[in-house]
């Protein structure tokens, strides 16, 4: 299959996102296609990415002069110390602001390395290219770059859009199944709030996508990286239509928070029970068609997706969840604001409930 290409356009950067398989073997290729250059590159690349993988792409870069800077990823390294450690390397090397830095891993390396390259002599070319799937259909779009601090996750940062993002579907076959659910939690998202025909391909299609075949796995992220692009080409710096991609994260931060981030429940799983609990909320207060309720349900048993909050929680955890959720940084007031769904495509913003509106509901979830 031919690569996919994707045009971004903001109103700070246009770039562009290739999406395919065996793309890494190409870069010089791609750079010249895409008008890109520069002289000296430093690779920041997440220790678990396969060290043939790594010099397939040392090989298709050798006209470049090279560094190369391997990165643990984890929540606990996405922070400043590292993003000075990748400044130091900068400023040793002598780096320009025509020079690169080439992020290679998920979206703790892709957040950690552009938050870098933002700060550099206030900001020097930076090529993502998204190892996980959750980078490749989330975190590589939109420009949010950061770290995490001890006050919580990703409260420093900057938007700094990316020259480049190149996606290539070859690295998805050393990710754990875990991660893979992971993204794939963000690319239903994605169909809930914006398209419906995309949800149908990917009900039809789930098995064909979770074994990585082609052409599914290209289309299932092309199609979801279509549509963050959409709304973050209308609000790049997240004002209103951008909340729409908060569906099903308001619960889903409280979860991750009330577990301590714990390897009990990463952020896809948590995000795929968040959604199950806005769809249920919005059952429960009317505002969603039953049919499309009772399809997606079966959509997360089919596809065997964590399902129950039940499974991680109980009734003594409820003051936990309740008041992580009104600390959520998108919540304005002491009231919580939710994204919901009316059904598969047209999600509803800026719907305001009390504490303890939730409160009953959360209960009643862990209770059935
Ligand atoms: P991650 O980068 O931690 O990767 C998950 C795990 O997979 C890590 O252990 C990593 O080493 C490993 N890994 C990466 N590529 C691999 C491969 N090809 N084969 C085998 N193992 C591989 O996590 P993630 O899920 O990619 O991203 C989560 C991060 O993204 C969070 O920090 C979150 O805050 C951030 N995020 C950012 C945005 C944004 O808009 N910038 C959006 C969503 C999430
Ligand atoms: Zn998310």
């Amino acid at each position: 299959m031919k690569p996919i290409k994707l045009k971004i356009n903001t109103k700070t950067q246009k770039y562009s996102i290739i999406i395919g398989s065996n793309l890494i073997t190409n870069i010089s290729k791609i750079l010249k296609e895409n008008s890109i250059n520069f002289k000296q590159c430093l690779l920041i690349v997440d220790k678990n990415i396969s060290k043939q993988f790594i010099s397939k792409i040392k090989r298709s870069l050798n006209k470049k002069k090279l560094y190369v800077h391997f990165f643990k990823a984890s929540e606990m390294n996405k922070n400043f110390s590292n993003v000075n450690k990748i400044l130091d390397i900068l400023l040793n090397k002598n780096f320009s602001r025509e020079d690169c830095v080439i992020s290679i891993g998920g979206g703790v390396t892709g957040d950690t390395s552009g938050f870098a390259a933002s700060l550099f002599k206030r900001g020097l070319k930076f090529i993502n290219i998204p190892t996980t799937l959750l980078s490749q259909v989330d975190s590589s779009i939109g420009g949010k770059t950061g770290v995490n601090t001890k006050y919580g996750k990703n409260l420093i940062g900057s938007f700094y859009q990316p020259n480049l993002v190149i996606s290539d579907v070859k690295f998805l076959k050393t990710l754990p199944k875990r991660e893979l659910i992971c993204g794939y939690g963000e690319i239903l998202k994605h169909s809930l709030i914006a398209n419906k025909n995309f949800y149908i391909f990917l009900d039809k299609n789930i098995d064909k996508i979770f074994k990585l075949s082609s052409p599914f796995i290209e289309k299932a992220i092309y199609e979801s990286c279509k549509i963050k692009k959409s709304v973050v080409e209308k609000d790049e710096k997240e004002k209103d239509l951008r909340k729409i991609l908060n569906f099903g994260h308001t619960f889903a931060h409280a979860y991750e928070a009330s577990l301590g981030y714990s390897k009990k429940l990463n952020h896809g799983e948590a995000v795929i029970l968040g959604m199950q609990s806005a769809l249920s909320f919005s059952l429960k207060n009317k505002l969603i068609k039953k049919n499309d309720y009772y399809s997606i349900l079966k959509h997360i048993s089919k596809a065997n997706l964590p399902s129950k909050i039940k499974k991680f929680f109980k009734i003594k955890d409820l003051n936990k969840i309740l008041s992580f959720m009104a600390k959520d940084k998108k919540n304005t007031s002491n009231k919580i604001n939710l994204v919901l769904l009316k059904k598969i495509g047209y999600p509803i913003i800026n719907k305001e409930y009390k504490k303890n509106n939730l409160s009953e509901f959360i209960k009643s979830e862990l209770r059935n």
